[in-house]
Protein backbone atom coordinates (compact mmCIF):
# COMPACT_ATOMS: atom_id res chain seq x y z
CA UNK A 1 0.00 0.00 0.00
CA UNK A 2 1.33 3.17 -0.92
CA UNK A 3 -0.30 6.11 0.89
CA UNK A 4 1.38 8.82 -1.11
CA UNK A 5 -0.17 6.75 -4.60
CA UNK A 6 -3.45 6.53 -2.64
CA UNK A 7 -3.42 10.83 -2.31
CA UNK A 8 -2.52 11.37 -5.84
CA UNK A 9 -5.54 9.14 -6.73
CA UNK A 10 -7.55 11.20 -4.76
CA UNK A 11 -6.20 14.36 -5.86
CA UNK A 12 -6.55 13.31 -9.20
CA UNK A 13 -10.27 11.53 -9.17
CA UNK A 14 -11.76 13.51 -6.33
CA UNK A 15 -10.23 17.33 -5.86
CA UNK A 16 -9.36 18.17 -9.04
CA UNK A 17 -12.89 17.37 -10.59
CA UNK A 18 -14.24 19.13 -7.78
CA UNK A 19 -12.14 22.11 -7.67
CA UNK A 20 -14.96 24.96 -6.37
CA UNK A 21 -16.37 22.72 -3.70
CA UNK A 22 -12.52 22.44 -2.56
CA UNK A 23 -11.58 25.93 -2.98
CA UNK A 24 -14.62 27.29 -0.67
CA UNK A 25 -13.43 25.36 2.02
CA UNK A 26 -10.70 27.72 2.63
CA UNK A 27 -13.43 30.31 3.51
CA UNK A 28 -14.00 28.19 6.65
CA UNK A 29 -15.68 25.29 8.78
CA UNK A 30 -19.29 25.37 10.15
CA UNK A 31 -19.76 21.84 11.12
CA UNK A 32 -23.27 20.80 12.53
CA UNK A 33 -21.56 17.38 14.40
CA UNK A 34 -19.16 16.89 16.92
CA UNK A 35 -18.15 13.39 16.52
CA UNK A 36 -16.09 11.54 19.14
CA UNK A 37 -14.63 8.39 18.68
CA UNK A 38 -12.54 5.73 19.70
CA UNK A 39 -9.21 5.93 16.98
CA UNK A 40 -9.73 2.31 16.25
CA UNK A 41 -8.95 1.64 12.33
CA UNK A 42 -12.14 -0.06 11.39
CA UNK A 43 -14.10 3.19 12.41
CA UNK A 44 -13.90 5.41 9.61
CA UNK A 45 -16.43 8.23 10.54
CA UNK A 46 -17.35 10.34 7.02
CA UNK A 47 -17.80 6.99 5.22
CA UNK A 48 -20.30 5.72 8.13
CA UNK A 49 -21.87 8.77 8.23
CA UNK A 50 -21.91 9.81 4.53
CA UNK A 51 -20.54 12.71 5.10
CA UNK A 52 -17.90 15.16 3.15
CA UNK A 53 -15.26 18.13 4.40
CA UNK A 54 -16.37 20.47 6.42
CA UNK A 55 -19.19 18.75 7.55
CA UNK A 56 -17.68 16.48 10.97
CA UNK A 57 -15.87 17.82 13.53
CA UNK A 58 -14.08 14.86 15.26
CA UNK A 59 -12.08 13.80 18.23
CA UNK A 60 -10.66 10.24 18.78
CA UNK A 61 -8.90 8.65 21.25
CA UNK A 62 -8.78 5.10 22.29
CA UNK A 63 -11.80 4.16 23.73
CA UNK A 64 -13.94 7.67 22.68
CA UNK A 65 -13.38 8.99 26.23
CA UNK A 66 -13.32 12.22 27.44
CA UNK A 67 -12.96 14.23 31.03
CA UNK A 68 -15.16 15.89 33.02
CA UNK A 69 -15.32 19.79 32.96
CA UNK A 70 -12.20 20.47 35.34
CA UNK A 71 -10.37 17.84 34.71
CA UNK A 72 -7.15 18.61 34.04
CA UNK A 73 -6.39 15.27 32.65
CA UNK A 74 -6.70 15.38 28.79
CA UNK A 75 -6.25 19.13 27.74
CA UNK A 76 -6.42 18.92 24.21
CA UNK A 77 -9.76 17.18 24.26
CA UNK A 78 -11.46 19.41 26.74
CA UNK A 79 -10.47 22.18 24.79
CA UNK A 80 -11.74 20.54 21.54
CA UNK A 81 -15.18 20.43 23.06
CA UNK A 82 -14.91 23.86 24.30
CA UNK A 83 -13.87 24.93 20.63
CA UNK A 84 -16.83 22.97 19.02
CA UNK A 85 -19.49 24.22 21.16
CA UNK A 86 -18.79 27.65 21.84
CA UNK A 87 -17.24 28.81 18.90
CA UNK A 88 -17.98 26.60 15.97
CA UNK A 89 -21.79 25.86 17.42
CA UNK A 90 -21.94 22.39 16.97
CA UNK A 91 -26.11 21.63 16.80
CA UNK A 92 -25.29 17.58 17.72
CA UNK A 93 -22.55 16.13 19.82
CA UNK A 94 -22.15 11.92 19.28
CA UNK A 95 -20.17 9.76 21.34
CA UNK A 96 -19.60 7.13 19.32
CA UNK A 97 -18.40 3.80 20.70
CA UNK A 98 -17.92 0.29 19.03
CA UNK A 99 -18.00 -3.30 19.10
CA UNK A 100 -14.56 -5.27 19.83
CA UNK A 101 -13.46 -1.63 21.38
CA UNK A 102 -9.58 -2.74 22.63
CA UNK A 103 -9.84 -0.05 24.83
CA UNK A 104 -12.97 -1.32 26.62
CA UNK A 105 -11.68 -5.24 26.83
CA UNK A 106 -8.24 -3.68 28.75
CA UNK A 107 -10.00 -1.75 31.20
CA UNK A 108 -12.64 -4.74 31.98
CA UNK A 109 -9.34 -6.84 32.52
CA UNK A 110 -6.14 -4.74 33.16
CA UNK A 111 -4.13 -7.32 34.10
CA UNK A 112 -3.36 -7.88 30.54
CA UNK A 113 -2.12 -4.95 29.50
CA UNK A 114 1.69 -5.00 29.67
CA UNK A 115 2.98 -2.95 32.61
CA UNK A 116 5.23 -1.37 30.29
CA UNK A 117 2.62 1.00 29.26
CA UNK A 118 2.39 3.58 31.66
CA UNK A 119 0.34 5.82 29.99
CA UNK A 120 -2.07 3.41 29.13
CA UNK A 121 -2.83 2.14 32.62
CA UNK A 122 -2.98 5.85 33.58
CA UNK A 123 -5.72 6.63 31.29
CA UNK A 124 -7.87 3.40 31.54
CA UNK A 125 -7.86 4.28 34.95
CA UNK A 126 -9.42 7.17 33.68
CA UNK A 127 -12.38 5.48 32.60
CA UNK A 128 -15.30 3.86 34.22
CA UNK A 129 -14.62 1.17 36.85
CA UNK A 130 -17.10 -1.94 35.36
CA UNK A 131 -18.86 -3.96 37.43
CA UNK A 132 -19.19 -6.78 34.70
CA UNK A 133 -17.45 -8.73 32.43
CA UNK A 134 -19.81 -8.32 29.60
CA UNK A 135 -18.04 -6.36 26.82
CA UNK A 136 -20.94 -4.89 24.71
CA UNK A 137 -22.37 -3.65 28.47
CA UNK A 138 -19.10 -2.31 29.61
CA UNK A 139 -18.91 -0.33 26.07
CA UNK A 140 -22.82 0.81 26.28
CA UNK A 141 -21.57 2.07 30.18
CA UNK A 142 -18.32 3.49 28.84
CA UNK A 143 -20.53 5.68 26.13
CA UNK A 144 -23.24 6.65 28.56
CA UNK A 145 -20.27 7.45 31.03
CA UNK A 146 -18.94 9.89 28.40
CA UNK A 147 -22.03 11.87 27.35
CA UNK A 148 -22.72 12.27 31.43
CA UNK A 149 -19.57 13.70 30.81
CA UNK A 150 -20.78 16.15 28.79
CA UNK A 151 -23.18 17.37 30.66
CA UNK A 152 -20.21 18.44 32.99
CA UNK A 153 -19.68 21.56 31.04
CA UNK A 154 -22.04 24.46 31.58
CA UNK A 155 -22.30 25.58 28.55
CA UNK A 156 -22.76 22.25 26.96
CA UNK A 157 -25.69 21.64 29.50
CA UNK A 158 -26.99 24.96 28.73
CA UNK A 159 -27.48 24.14 25.60
CA UNK A 160 -28.99 20.74 25.85
CA UNK A 161 -31.50 22.40 28.21
CA UNK A 162 -32.61 24.49 25.63
CA UNK A 163 -32.49 22.23 23.26
CA UNK A 164 -29.99 23.67 21.00
CA UNK A 165 -27.98 20.88 21.43
CA UNK A 166 -28.61 17.41 20.84
CA UNK A 167 -26.11 14.35 22.71
CA UNK A 168 -26.19 10.95 21.14
CA UNK A 169 -24.85 7.75 22.22
CA UNK A 170 -23.90 4.97 19.04
CA UNK A 171 -22.66 1.90 19.42
CA UNK A 172 -21.37 0.75 16.49
CA UNK A 173 -21.39 -2.97 15.42
CA UNK A 174 -18.67 -2.57 11.92
CA UNK A 175 -18.45 -6.34 11.48
CA UNK A 176 -22.36 -6.31 11.29
CA UNK A 177 -23.00 -2.95 9.50
CA UNK A 178 -25.35 -2.18 12.69
CA UNK A 179 -25.89 1.09 15.23
CA UNK A 180 -27.73 0.82 18.34
CA UNK A 181 -28.61 4.76 19.54
CA UNK A 182 -28.68 5.96 22.55
CA UNK A 183 -31.28 9.30 21.67
CA UNK A 184 -30.87 10.31 24.98
CA UNK A 185 -28.50 10.54 28.19
CA UNK A 186 -28.72 7.54 30.37
CA UNK A 187 -31.61 5.91 27.87
CA UNK A 188 -31.99 2.62 26.47
CA UNK A 189 -30.23 1.68 23.11
CA UNK A 190 -31.99 0.77 20.05
CA UNK A 191 -31.33 -0.23 16.77
CA UNK A 192 -30.84 3.01 14.52
CA UNK A 193 -34.19 1.74 12.19
CA UNK A 194 -36.02 3.11 14.79
CA UNK A 195 -34.72 6.26 13.79
CA UNK A 196 -35.02 6.36 9.87
ZN1 LIG B 1 -12.11 1.16 20.38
Amino acid sequence: MSLIHNFNAFRTQEVLPKANFYKELKKGQAPETLFITCSDSRILPNLVTGTKEGELFVIRNAGNALPAYGEKTDLATSATIEYAVLVLGVKRIIVCGHAHCGAILARSDQSQVPQSCGYLHDYLNTMPQFKGKDIEENIKENIRHQVNNLLTYPYVKEAFEKNELNLRGWLYHFDEGNLEVMQEPNGDFSSWEAYL
